[in-house]
């Protein structure tokens, strides 16, 4: 759910807007002077500011420009007066959108929606996707070091993850204990290659239906072990 903040002195239009934005499913937080609210924009980590112009205090010109030097969150500015609209554009401030009091909620509602979504499409485009195995119904994402088997999210310890991703990422292979051990426990002294079998078996325990008859980690007697695809 997508939090607001909104900075507004005046309690009544700041009610107003917040009935509407929360029945579009928002979560809304209100703060009625500038000071409280510069404080809540720059540690609040909300994802969309409405920041009223004119505020006891610290008014929306400082919030908006404070807020700009350290966070890319969708800033709607408001005021009453037309050509304080024209005010913030010739300064540059680095406001998404303004509005000129009175508007409709519907019409603000509308808006929201617009940034919100517009901020999305920026960050996603942003980050590069995740780094994800798929085989049948496990399911591994590298990127954020996560397990889910047919849906179900499993708990791995680091080395119990790092092995079952060197594996699942070359399929096929057959590798000795002694492999996965260099590989996964590389640069450490404790431990030997009896713990890659303890881990392995953590591992089935965690993926396989049946751990006797293994789908994914297949044993190769007298070799390793095969991750099955
Ligand atoms: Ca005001």
């Amino acid at each position: 759910m997508s939090r607001i903040l909104i900075v507004e002195d005046e309690a009544s239009i700041a009610e107003l807007e917040k009935d509407y934005l929360e029945l579009s499913g928002f979560e809304v937080e209100i703060e009625l002077t500038g000071d409280g609210g510069l404080v809540k924009a720059l540690t609040g980590n909300y994802d969309l500011l409405i920041l009223d112009l004119m505020l006891p205090g610290v008014d929306g010109f400082e919030i908006c420009r404070k807020v700009r030097e350290v966070q890319n969150t969708p800033i709607l500015m408001v005021s009453a007066r037309k050509d304080d609209i024209d005010k913030i554009r010739g300064l540059g401030l680095g406001a998404d959108d303004y509005m000129t009091k009175p508007f409709s909620p519907s019409e603000l509602v509308a808006r929201v929606k617009a940034h919100l979504a517009r901020y999305e499409r920026l960050v996603s485009s942003a980050s590069p996707a995740n780094d994800v195995i798929e085989i049948r119904g496990l399911k591994i994402d590298k990127t954020a070091r996560r397990v889910w088997v047919n849906g179900e999210e499993k708990a791995f310890t680091t080395k119990e993850f790092d092995l079952l991703t060197f594996l699942a990422s070359h399929p096929n292979h057959v590798y000795t204990k002694d492999e996965l051990f260099r590989e996964v426990w590389a640069m450490e002294s404790i431990g030997d290659i009896a713990t890659v079998t303890v881990h392995i078996k953590k591992i089935r325990e965690k993926i396989e239906t049946n751990t006797s008859k293994p789908q994914y980690i297949e044993t190769i007697w007298g070799v390793g072990y095969r991750f099955k695809i």
